[in-house]
């Protein structure tokens, strides 16, 4: 096989960032936006030890599971990896990533319950941070990275934001025209805006609008703040600058400051009112969130139990089983969202539930010191995992009969699922549920229980 060499591809199977996969001359091939059952001819670009990565010159014969073009920067954008796959057929590879994740890298012998797919593939996000930066003209655009790079995509008509995210950065563009504002370049490490970060809670319409700056404070505010009103109305409930001036990938800063209204906006989830703050995490699909949700309640059987929910960002998972449970102790490394949940509780009038701002690991033995006894652990941490450190706390010092594990990465579930059977625990289910639709990535919920 050579570079720029031009072959004939079946492609045969998805990977789990959703390349199709070949084989040609006994070598595997990778090639971006290729559907299972695509006949295809497709261009060598990088040809490595034991497989090649190519693209498509020409679909020959598409796959019977091809989808219409539904999204202007499809492909573009680094953001939707399934938009060329109908939904079936991406519940289907993301059930058998699970599947095979469990089996090849956790040794676990269930097999998952039938995916639970989303309720809506568009629209669905209520989150979106936009990189600002100057096009190769010197204009400013607002988008997306795209896949792998730092280069902007203008982001306009991305299916998976609500519409009247287009509205308000139409006024932020008109803001940043008319302002001047120096523009972040990631190069000289100068100018100032470098991101637009906006949160919409879903049901109740409120729109927080947060300018990442690497600075301490913009031009023109009020200009912002009243096209900000023009664009949204009523629903505009907070705008905020936030400072960063490190040089890093990350995009928020630690220090949030508030131009107009709250600190934060308030979304209905569960039926509990929650807050949550410019810092907090948030589930991004709300609607999905609450599915999410039931299906950890329906493992967990919260009635009159005492939960510890580790990583549990601003109360959310253990607030929506408080009115059954006995207790609720959450525990978050950010004290900003610690600081909504402790609210969450007040305000939805919960009395049962306490909040720690620490490290997973560090509270947890902290809390056995202090002799509470969970008789659920839960867990949901970000994408690398827990600890073994904290899995060995919660499997040979707590105990607890059942343990909840909710996850965004099949690979470290499998991890530490396997750590935990070596440990006294058995999984008894797994169900996967999609969360992030045409995105590669899969939420799972895991029910283990001590043997
Ligand atoms: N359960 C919550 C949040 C899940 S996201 C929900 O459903 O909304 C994971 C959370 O873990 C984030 O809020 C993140 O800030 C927090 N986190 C990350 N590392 C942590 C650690 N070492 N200890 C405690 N919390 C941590």
């Amino acid at each position: 096989m050579e570079k720029n060499q031009e072959i004939e591809l079946v492609i045969t199977g998805t990977t789990a960032d959703g390349k199709g996969v070949g084989k040609f001359d006994g070598k595997v091939i990778f090639v971006p936006f290729a559907a299972e059952g695509d006949i295809l001819k497709v261009k060598i670009l990088k040809v490595l030890k034991s497989y090649c990565y190519g693209k498509i010159i020409e679909i020959i014969s598409p796959s019977p599971y091809r989808n219409p073009q539904d999204c202007k920067v499809f492909g573009k954008c680094g953001g939707c990896v399934y938009r060329h796959i109908n939904y079936e057929m991406e519940c289907a590879v993301k059930y058998n990533r699970v599947a095979d994740a469990l089996k090849r890298l956790g040794n676990i012998e269930v097999e998952p319950e039938p995916i639970i797919p989303a309720v809506n593939a568009y629209e669905y996000r209520n989150k979106a941070q936009y990189p600002v930066a100057l096009n190769s003209d010197g204009q400013p655009a607002i988008g997306f990275y795209a896949q792998r790079s730092h280069r902007i995509v203008e982001s306009k008509g991305c299916a998976l934001h609500p519409k009247v995210f287009e509205d308000i950065l139409k006024a932020a563009e008109q803001w940043i025209i008319e302002s001047k504002v120096s523009i972040y370049n990631e190069q000289s490490l100068t100018g100032l805006l470098r991101h637009i970060y906006i949160r919409m809670a879903k049901a109740t319409g409120e729109i927080m609008f947060v300018a990442v700056i690497n600075g301490d404070s913009i031009p023109k505010s009020e200009m912002l703040i009243e096209l900000l009103k023009k664009a949204v109305g009523d629903n505009l409930k907070s705008v905020q600058i936030n400072i960063n001036k490190e040089n890093t990938n990350v995009i928020l800063g630690q220090k949030c400051i508030t131009l107009y209204g709250e600190d934060y906006i308030t979304d209905i989830l569960c039926g509990l009112k929650i807050r949550i703050s410019a810092l907090s995490f948030y589930q991004v699909n709300r609607e999905m969130a609450e599915i999410l949700y039931q299906k950890a309640a329906e493992y967990a059987k919260p009635e009159g139990k005492i939960i510890l929910d580790l990583y549990c960002g601003t109360g959310t998972i253990g607030l929506s089983m408080a009115n059954k449970a006995k207790q609720i102790i959450g525990v978050e490394i950010v004290e900003q969202a610690v600081h909504d949940a402790k609210v969450n509780a007040q305000i939805n009038g919960i009395g049962n539930a306490r909040f720690i701002a620490a490290d997973a690991a560090e509270s947890a033995q902290m809390l056995w010191k202090e002799g509470i006894k969970p008789d659920v652990i839960l867990v949901d941490p970000p994408r690398k995992g827990c600890s073994a450190e904290l899995l060995g706390i919660i499997a040979e010092k707590f105990s607890p009969e059942t343990f909840v594990y909710v996850s965004c990465d099949p690979a470290t579930l499998a991890r530490d699922l396997k750590l935990m059977e070596q440990m006294g625990y058995k999984t008894k289910a797994v169900t996967p549920i999609d969360l992030f639709p045409k995105t590669s990535h899969v939420e799972c919920v895991t029910l283990m229980s001590r043997l």
